[in-house]
Order: structure tokens, then C-alpha cells, then sequence
């Protein structure tokens, strides 16, 4: 073991609070978030784990991250196998080496902490001795298939409700494959992808999956924490005055994801993150974790408050974790509360049609947040393509609204190669930054100084489960061209800093996003040669242009339908030919005895097929019955 990597994991650990080790547990868990501990630190999904599991008292759960530079070349001088933080025990050790993935470009650092723990890095090569590689997290339910021949079980869906389930399975006892068997068999949440045969037609996509035993379904449902309200029916509840279903709604037992570790060394480590809600109603057609968090539900004013009371101690600084703020039902009472309590709001971020007066007073006063909004395109028409339904006038307004607050400075995010874009659509994005700069510019007198605009430009990433899955990413060539053009002309404009990324990067996405199981060889090898992807597609043969740059059927077998996100085919075949059409749709209501897109008649409504997903307590659709 190397002294060096065990005083700088000490160092870490001297700094932090709240981090725990629990002597003598049945069950010991390597929670792995595969990216560094400044990252990692900041990403809550990896805190949730962290408390769900130190809660059960079977459980001791340590944290395991990517080695930052100077360790990495520590590990790899001296060979030492890859160390937990907490008591610096070998990963390979553990019972259960568990990864957090967000986001599937981490999927490479996966492999790599794998092949640096010494645990074989595909679950064929690895028997009774070693730990059970279990894979979960946002990318869990966006599209597995790439990783899935390195991990034994892949939880497909949200840690609330899996984290319990998991651990009592393996309680039952049993050998690996028992466990993997039983836990394939809860029909939802967990996939198993050695217990399925994949069939491939001669062009190379895939046939169907089979499963290899009996009980399993065909499909794996997503499993919800369903027993958070969903949006749209605690905002009818108060504003119609039904305060008795409010109140029921509102008193669950519901956990609140928060900071569970205090590590101001890592970013945004100096606050506390709460998430307030989960989901976005909107719709925005390429966005992926608005359809793959549907329906949107909220963590309740009380619980969050509590939260905040109980850190106030500890820092005056909070993070709101949601992707559409402004749509809690009690996010005045929140605001208002927590500046009461005097704490400085930052908020993750800002949907454009949402930005109330009252949060812009609460973030002028935190005096440490930067405004970044996404208009997305400068274009209307190509907005309703992606069902962002906002104009350019009322971007402006909003943004003017922001700079007459004196935030003078605002980040815009935007992306290039979207279906149906032409040079037109490009050019008015011009046009939009130009009237944004001028806005700013305008308010800008009256403070005496002017702002900037910084505008941040990504590649279009088709992603699976939305309604653009079916669409091809831009041409390489032809995307890098469009950024070149995109970049030039808005570097013209005074007052705008352009970012951007490259189109080789939007396509690496692309291939993480949109692959199948043969993505695993591409992974494992560039993961071998210190992340040299063109060396590993060289070295595996693999043709990525066959998984990203297709235009496909909408009878093809898409690799992540293994997955059952609950969203219908016949929804969003619907959405992706408005989309083609430039057609806008309605937002979610996030309400009962909706069946729009699918998602809630397999959740909460009907008898959903054991394969679905079937989770709320009876009491709680009972209540909710009753009231409508
Ligand atoms: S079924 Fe209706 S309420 Fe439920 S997630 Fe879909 S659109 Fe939203």
C-alpha cells in the first residue's frame, strides 16, 4: 500500500465531517462514483447512496473515487490496488462495489477503477471470491448496454426505493447466482444482463432479448420514489384550498436528498445541496432526464426546511437541486423561509419560463450565483422542433428582467446540429445574442458598467428514451463546421465570450449514449490505453458511425429497451414527428388519472403488468383515489 496515496486520502478525510465507518457490518459497500473527489463531491446522487445505505444497520458503506492526477501516478508507480477513502481498504475486499454513474461519459473512468481495484473488469471473469459489481444512477436508466458486461445487476431507477430492496435480497442468502436470480425476479429495478440472451440480425442491430430463465421479464420496469407528491396534483390541492389532501401529501415519509457529507474542499462543498423536486414538466424534446424523470414530483417546504435548519449551523450558503425551480407548489414559502433563516440561495438551474421576481430578488441577494439560462437556438421555428416553447421576444424580456436586477452578466446555453436546422436558424442565433447585448448594455447605464454575455455551445446529442432517440447526431465533419461558423459570428458581437464543445466530444456522447453491448469492448480497451478512444475503436474494429450516426426505424429493437422507462412507443413516435413538423406540445400535468404519455398508468393508475413498475403504498393511491 502506498504511504503517499494513504496521507493524501487522510488529508481528505481531515477536512470533511459527517463521513462515517460502522464497525463490524454484515454487508460492506465500495460506493464508487467514477470521477475525482472534487466532482464527486459535488453530485448528490452520490450523497443519497452514501446516507441510504449507512442507514441500514446491516450496512457500512465507504466512498471510492477516480484518483486525481498526482494519486493516479502514485497507484501506478507503486501498483497498489484502489483504495476506499474512509479506512483505505482495498475495493476487492468489499462485499459490494457499487458505482454511481450520471453521466455515461464516466462509463470509461468505471473501467478504469475497475482495472486499477484488480476486479475483473467483465462479470464473465469474475467468480464467488470477488465482490458483486453493481451499477446504478442516472445512466442506469438512460442506456446501460454499453457497461453492461462489466456489472452483475444494474439498478434501473431511483436509490430511495432500490437501495432497501437490494440489501434484503441479499440478506435472503444464497450464492451469487441465487442472489442475481432473485433479484432479476422482482421483475423491476434490477437487471441482470447475464441472465439475458441478446439476438442480433445479420445488419448488426439487435433482434430482441431473451431471457435465459424463467421469471424474468422481458423488459426491466424503472422503479419511482413514488411516494413523493407529484407536482401538478399538490398545486391543485392548495390553490383549489383542499387542505386535507394537501396535508396528506404533504406529511409522507419522504426522504430528502441533501449533503450528507460537509467537504468544502470539493466543488460547491462549501453549501449545502438540497434537492427540492425531481423532473421537468416541459417536455423539451432532446432532454433526457426531463422524460426519464417523469412524472416531476416534489420533496415537500417542511421536510426541506428542516434540512436547512438543521445545517445552519455549518454554513449559511444552500444549493436548490431541481431541474425547474420555480415549479414547487411552495416555493415562495421556501425562499421566503430560507432567507429568513439567512441563508444565501443558489439555485442548479433556471428554466427561462419560470424565473420568478421573488427568486431573482433571492439570487441577487446571494450575490453568488450566475445567472445561465438556455435558450437552446436562436431560432422560434427550431424551438418548437425541440418543444422549448418560448420566443425570442420574451428571451429577451427575461434576460432584461436579470440585468435590470444589476446581474449584468449572463451564460447561454445553446446547441448546434439539431434536427432540421439550416444556416437560417444559425444565423438568427446572432441576432438573439445581439438583442440579449444590447438589452444588457441598456441596463448596464444605470449601474454604471457593463456585463458580459458568455454563450456556451454544444453539439445535439440525440438521447435514448426521448422523443428525438430515432434522430442521427450531425455529421462529424459537417458539425465541427457549423461550431466554426457559430463560434466566428458570435465572436464578432462586443461583449460575448463564446465556449463551446467539440464535435468530436458530442459524438464520443453520442456512442456512450446510443450503443449496445459490443460498446463494452471500446470501453474496456480505451480504458487500457489511458482513455485513447480512436486507439480502442482501431483496436475493437467497432464502426461508432453504426451507433450514432443512423437515422432509425422506428421498428428497430433500440438497445435500451431493456429498459422500461414507462414512456409509450406510440407518445414518442407522436412527439418525434410534431417534431419534424415543428409542432409544440403540452407540458405534463403531473397529475392523477393522466395517461398522456404513459408513464403514469404503469405507475400509479392501473394494474400495471408485473414487469412495470407498481410502487406508491396502497394507502397513499387510496387517499389520492378518494379525492378525485
Ligand atoms: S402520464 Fe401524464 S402526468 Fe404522468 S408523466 Fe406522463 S404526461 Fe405526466
Amino acid at each position: 500500500m502506498s504511504k503517499k496515496i494513504v496521507e493524501s486520502y487522510k488529508q481528505k478525510l481531515a477536512q470533511e465531517n459527517g463521513w462515517l465507518v460502522k464497525q463490524g457490518a454484515q454487508i460492506r459497500i465500495a460506493l464508487c462514483y467514477p470521477n475525482t473527489h472534487a466532482i464527486g463531491m459535488a453530485n448528490l446522487g452520490l450523497h443519497t447512496m452514501y446516507e441510504l445505505f449507512n442507514k441500514i444497520p446491516e450496512v457500512s458503506c465507504e466512498r471510492v473515487f477516480l484518483p486525481d492526477a498526482d494519486e493516479m501516478r502514485e497507484y501506478e508507480k507503486s501498483r497498489a490496488s484502489l483504495l476506499s477513502l474512509e479506512t483505505q481498504t482495498p475495493i476487492r475486499d468489499f462485499d459490494i462495489v457499487a458505482f454511481s454513474i450520471s453521466f455515461e461519459t464516466d462509463y470509461l473512468n468505471m473501467a478504469r477503477m475497475l482495472q486499477l481495484s484488480g476486479i475483473p473488469v467483465w462479470s464473465k471473469d469474475r467468480n464467488h471470491f470477488h465482490p458483486l459489481v453493481i451499477m446504478g444512477g442516472a445512466a442506469s436508466f438512460l442506456n446501460p448496454e454499453p457497461i453492461a458486461d462489466f456489472t452483475d445487476v444494474i439498478a434501473v431507477g431511483e436509490g430511495e426505493v432500490l437501495a432497501f430492496q437490494l440489501i434484503d435480497s441479499i440478506l435472503q442468502g444464497g450464492d451469487k447466482e441465487e442472489i442475481l436470480l432473485r433479484l432479476a425476479r422482482i421483475g423491476r429495478g434490477f437487471y441482470v444482463p447475464s441472465l439475458y440472451d441478446v439476438i442480433y440480425n445479420d445488419d448488426g442491430t439487435a433482434f430482441d432479448y431473451l431471457p435465459k430463465e424463467t421469471g424474468i421479464p422481458k423488459r426491466v420496469g424503472r422503479a419511482l420514489a413514488a411516494v413523493n407528491p407529484k407536482e401538478g396534483t399538490l398545486r391543485r390541492a392548495i390553490k383549489r384550498g383542499e387542505t386535507e389532501l394537501a396535508e396528506f401529501l404533504k406529511n409522507q415519509d419522504i426522504f430528502c436528498p441533501s449533503t450528507a457529507v460537509w467537504s468544502p474542499q470539493a466543488e460547491m462543498g462549501d453549501r449545502l445541496l438540497v434537492e427540492i423536486s425531481r423532473g421537468c414538466s416541459q417536455g423539451c424534446r432532446f432532454c433526457w432526464a426531463g422524460y426519464n424523470y417523469y412524472p416531476p414530483r416534489v420533496v415537500p417546504a417542511k421536510d426541506i426546511l428542516a434540512k436547512a435548519a438543521e445545517w445552519r449551523g455549518k454554513t449559511n450558503k444552500i444549493g436548490l437541486v431541481s431541474t425547474a425551480v420555480c415549479d414547487h407548489p411552495e416555493i415562495s414559502t421556501i425562499l421566503s423561509e430560507l432567507r429568513k433563516m439567512d441563508y444565501r440561495i443558489t439555485v442548479s438551474s433556471l428554466r427561462l419560463d419560470q424565473i420568478s421576481d421573488e427568486l431573482l430578488d433571492a439570487l441577487v441577494e446571494s450575490k453568488d450565483q450566475q445567472i445561465a439560462v438556455a435558450p437552446e437556438t436562436g431560432s422560434d421555428r427550431l424551438r418548437r422542433v425541440i418543444n422549448k416553447n418560448l420566443t425570442n421576444d420574451e428571451i429577451v424580456d427575461i434576460c432584461g428582467s436579470v440585468f435590470d436586477r444589476g446581474m449584468l452578466t449572463v451564460k447561454l446555453y445553446m446547441m448546434v446540429g439539431l434536427p432540421t436546422e439550416t444556416e437560417e436558424d444559425l444565423d438568427e442565433m446572432f441576432i438573439l445574442v445581439e438583442r440579449i447585448k444590447d438589452r444588457m448594455l441598456e441596463a448596464g447605464k444605470k449601474f454604471g458598467r457593463a456585463g458580459k454575455i458568455i454563450t456556451s455551445l454544444n453539439g445535439f446529442v440525440p438521447k435514448p428514451n426521448t422523443p428525438l432517440q430515432w434522430d442521427a447526431i450531425c455529421d462529424e465533419k459537417e458539425l465541427k463546421q457549423k461550431i466554426k461558423y457559430v463560434c466566428k459570428g458570435l465572436s464578432r458581437i462586443p461583449n460575448v465570450e463564446v465556449r463551446f464543445m467539440s464535435a468530436r466530444i458530442a459524438h464520443e456522447q453520442a456512442l456512450f449514449s446510443s450503443g449496445d453491448r459490443n460498446i463494452a469492448k471500446v470501453i474496456e480497451s480505451a480504458a487500457r490505453l489511458k482513455g485513447n478512444l480512436n486507439d480502442a475503436l482501431r483496436e475493437t474494429g467497432i464502426d461508432p458511425k453504426f451507433h450514432t450516426s443512423r437515422n432509425r426505424e422506428y421498428g428497430e429493437f433500440l438497445p435500451w429497451s431493456i429498459v422500461d422507462s414507462g414512456l409509450s412507443f406510440e407518445f414518442l413516435k407522436t412527439e418525434h414527428e410534431k417534431a419534424h413538423e415543428a409542432l409544440s406540445s403540452k407540458p405534463c400535468p403531473a397529475v392523477e388519472k393522466c395517461t398522456t404519455c404513459g408513464v403514469c398508468p404503469t405507475t400509479w393508475l392501473a394494474d400495471a403488468p408485473p414487469s412495470l413498475i407498481q410502487i406508491q403504498p396502497a394507502k397513499v393511491r387510496e387517499a389520492i383515489a378518494a379525492a378525485f
